[in-house]
């Protein structure tokens, strides 16, 4: 393994060093592949993984080493050029040729593992104390400004909103969750579920001001002061964290001819071009249903994907269909999800109780199951998940044809 120098030559070039890109080295290597391998990141780290940048790593009860996701005798042992603190520039799809700071590198298969970048809101100039959350820098800088500044809005009632929230609770912070959304993780699980996520987050201290949208942050003396929102209301703050959504880093392949529409458009065998493909977070593919495309956001999708990458890349013809599935953490509760839940699906209790803090939601779309929840129910869920694989196997409305992003 090499983490500099120049590479003019390689089999298969890995453009991202995370949890996709790793994981589709790892299946190449498991299904024999040989021939060099070289994987190009932009992070100075060694591949980690990112759910407990929002929980253990923001709340200080886990070291940053314990995030690797393989030990570095283990990435020794995979043989790859990994380049690390290097960044992909460009693409020429027709001669595979990615244009990176240490050099063009031409490889016989390129995969495009390059993730997303957080969407940001205008900060007044030299404002500090507004932070976002993607990488292990951003967590260990906002818990570093967390241990000096006790009062915390979190703009944005998504799945990072809602964990940052309830990290910085746990932690004895003041915090305020803010977003256009009336619960939290509304848009993610329905109605029924949010309202008890958002009984969670109130008992737990969390002041939510929900149902309205930010006009704008506020500074004063550089120094965040504050969050106006768009009905005038002002929440003060010493600290602003912007978790409304992440964009698909396609940025360096603006000029490569690859079809990009909210991430690398592919063919359901995760294809962009000839020899090209993309995964993980960055990947929009086909959905089940005609017209519609697909985009995960989600470690256990990046690393299934990676596994039908793999496989095409050594001439298989694997067309990619999951059933989506997910996990939240937020105080004592664990939330799973199977499948995916749409805006119009019917969501019904079919075990335990919401007030006895353990439950099943099955949600139905045309009297398909599409989705499965547990709450502090993970055996109960993964059982449920066959109904969802039969759904799946007949014929009617698909598992991940909505719900993109
Ligand atoms: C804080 C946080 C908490 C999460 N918690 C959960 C959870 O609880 N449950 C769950 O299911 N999912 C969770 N996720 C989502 C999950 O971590 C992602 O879906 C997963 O990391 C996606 O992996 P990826 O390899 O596709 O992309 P990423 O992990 O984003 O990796 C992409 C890599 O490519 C690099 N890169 C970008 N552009 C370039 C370039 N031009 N050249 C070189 N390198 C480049 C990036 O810096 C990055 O290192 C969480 C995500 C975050 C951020």
């Amino acid at each position: 393994m090499t983490t500099s120098g120049r590479i003019r030559r390689t089999g298969v070039l890995v453009v991202g060093a995370s949890v996709s890109g790793l994981n589709t080295v790892e299946a190449l290597r498991r299904s024999g592949f040989r021939d060099r391998i070289t994987v190009v990141g932009d992070e100075p780290h060694l591949p980690y993984d990112r759910p407990p940048l929002s929980k253990q790593i923001l709340s200080g009860a886990w070291r940053p080493e314990r995030t690797l996701l393989r030990a570095p005798r283990v990435l020794a042992d995979l043989n790859i050029d990994l380049l690390l603190g290097h960044r992909a520039l460009s693409l020429d799809p027709s001669t595979r040729t990615v244009l990176t700071t240490s050099g063009p590198i031409t490889a016989d298969a390129v995969v495009i593992a390059t993730g997303a970048t957080p969407r940001a809101l205008p900060v007044p100039d030299g404002t500090s104390g507004v932070h976002v959350l993607r990488t292990l820098d951003d967590s260990l800088a906002l818990r570093d400004e967390f241990a000096a500044n006790p009062r915390v809005v979190v703009v944005g009632e998504g799945v990072l909103g809602a964990e940052i929230s309830a990290t910085a609770r746990q932690s004895g912070l003041d915090v305020t969750m803010t977003g256009p959304l009336h619960a939290p993780m509304a848009a993610q699980l329905g109605d029924l579920v949010a309202t008890q996520l958002a009984d969670l987050h109130t008992r737990h201290g969390v002041a939510l001001r929900l149902g309205v949208g930010v006009q704008r942050i506020l500074g004063e003396n550089g120094r965040v002061s504050g969050v106006r929102l768009e009905n005038s209301q002002i929440l003060p703050a010493s600290v602003v964290v912007v978790a409304i959504g992440a964009i698909p880093a396609t940025d360096w392949l603006t000029d490569s001819g690859l079809s990009l529409d909210r991430g690398v458009v592919c063919d359901a065998t995760c294809r962009a071009a000839d020899g090209i493909y993309a995964v993980g977070d960055v990947a929009r593919w086909p959905g089940n249903d005609v017209n519609s495309t697909v985009r995960l956001e989600n470690r256990t999708h990046a690393a299934e994907q990676a596994a039908v990458v793999a496989a095409n890349i050594l001439g298989a013809e694997d067309v990619y269909r999951p059933i989506p599935y997910f996990w939240t953490d937020q105080y004592e509760v664990k939330i799973q999800v199977h499948g995916t839940i749409t805006p119009d699906a019917r969501a019904t209790v079919v075990d335990g109780d919401p007030a006895q803090g353990r439950f099943l939601v099955r949600y139905e779309r045309e009297g398909v199951p599409t989705a499965v929840l547990g709450w502090n129910m993970p055996k109960q869920a993964r059982m449920q998940r066959r109904i969802l694989v039969d759904a799946q196997s007949a014929p009617g409305p698909a598992l991940t044809s909505a719900h993109s992003s």
